[in-house]
């Protein structure tokens, strides 16, 4: 694949916008509820939501840091499970992609 190092700037410009997400995640939590009953609940909700998100960019991060791993090893483009190349079509969709699209619908994703 000839633009793996564009895919990899890429990547890591991903890891870096993924990182400053998290790190807003978390000041965001740690800013101290209000005095207000009512204000409390909806921080408590705010925060559940945020839980949500941080897990997903956190599972984000994962996939990304694996994908250049996989770039640095020569495997990026190839299947984990069946070693096959990965579609470009998918790639170019999801980058960070480590199934090919028949590996991805057996493991149900
Ligand atoms: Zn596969």
């Amino acid at each position: 694949m000839k633009d793996l190092a564009d895919v990899r700037a890429k990547l890591e410009a991903r890891l870096l916008n993924l990182g400053a997400r998290v790190d807003e995640i978390e000041t965001e939590q740690r800013a101290p509820l209000g005095d207000d009953f009512s204000d409390q609940a909806v921080a408590r909700e705010d925060d559940e939501a945020l839980d949500g998100v941080e897990r997903a960019a956190l599972e984000d991060i994962a996939q990304t840091r694996n994908a250049i791993a996989r770039i640095d090893a020569g495997t990026y483009g190839q299947c984990v499970s069946c070693g096959e190349n990965i579609a470009p079509a998918r790639l170019a969709a999801l980058p960070t992609a480590s199934l090919c699209i028949g590996c991805a619908q057996a493991a149900g994703n």
